[in-house]
């Protein structure tokens, strides 16, 4: 079952919530993810290597992130999941042994990746592209099964749209479907598709009420030292417990609707 550790993604399972800081910081990455395990978190997330749109913006702490990170992971005792960008580091990877691979939205047809991923047979978090069909995303997923990896985690995140208020246009609906369709663990990032804070409570109870198998939330106890992304990141401990309390109930309300 995939999901890193002893962690149980997806089937009747109880919903799983990944939540961790964006980008892996070495001053308040162990506290987030103290704090999200506290609230009820199964996975720690966190990015030491940040695919930005401009090159003048941080682009991650890279090998130092992930240091941190498995360092916080000693501490805190939950599984990680960080994003990898590049082929040249899946050695850095499976050094570090980080239980899952993240490919992000941007490299989600990088199929040279995507293979050498799958080829580690580690648990992996696909992520859609945002400017890609689900029937592009699932061919390009394929790659990633191809290499004999079953461990494949389909991840949606909104995608570009015609208009829309959040930083994304929610894709919650897929998940109805892509639960029809494949044998997969889906999870929904309310984090990266609301782009909103005040936006992720609700819309992680929509994906949770649909189907998801599992929710991906940024957190950070401090946003406005978040070195990406803190406007959406949730800081309350309280918050966030009542969040992950009513999702999962939502998840188990939802299977009556199946
Ligand atoms: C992330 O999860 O940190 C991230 C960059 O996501 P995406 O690839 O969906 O933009
Ligand atoms: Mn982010």
């Amino acid at each position: 079952m995939p999901g890193g550790g002893s962690v149980k993604l997806g089937g009747g399972n109880p919903l799983v919530v990944m939540a961790g800081v964006c980008a892996v910081d070495a001053d308040y990455t162990r506290a987030s993810h103290e704090m999200a395990k506290r609230a009820g978190a199964d996975i720690n997330r966190g990015g030491a290597f940040k695919p930005r749109t401009s090159p003048y913006d941080f682009q991650g702490l890279k090998e130092d992130g992930l240091k941190v990170l498995c360092e916080a992971r000693e501490a805190v005792g939950l599984p990680v999941v960080s994003e990898i960008l590049d082929v040249r580091d899946i050695d850095l990877f499976m050094k570090y042994d980080v239980d899952i691979l993240q490919t992000g939205t941007r490299n989600a047809q990088n199929f040279e990746l995507l293979i050498e991923v799958g080829k580690t047979l580690k648990p992996v978090l696909y992520k859609r592209g945002f400017s890609n069909s689900i029937d592009e995303s699932l061919k390009a997923a394929n790659y990633i099964m191809e290499q004999g990896n079953e461990n494949l985690i389909f991840c949606l995140r909104g995608v570009k749209g015609i208009g829309h208020s959040f930083r994304n246009q929610g894709d919650l609906d897929e998940i109805v479907s892509l639960a029809q369709t494949i044998d997969r663990p889906i999870v929904y990032d309310v984090s990266h598709s609301t782009g909103r804070k005040s936006g992720v409570a609700r819309v992680g109870g929509m994906a949770a009420a649909g189907g998801a198998d599992g929710l991906l939330v940024d957190v950070h106890v401090s946003p406005q030292h978040a070195l990406v992304d803190g406007f959406q990141a949730i800081d309350s401990e309280e918050e966030l417990r009542r969040m992950i309390d009513t999702w999962r109930g939502l998840r188990e309300l939802g299977q009556a609707l199946h």
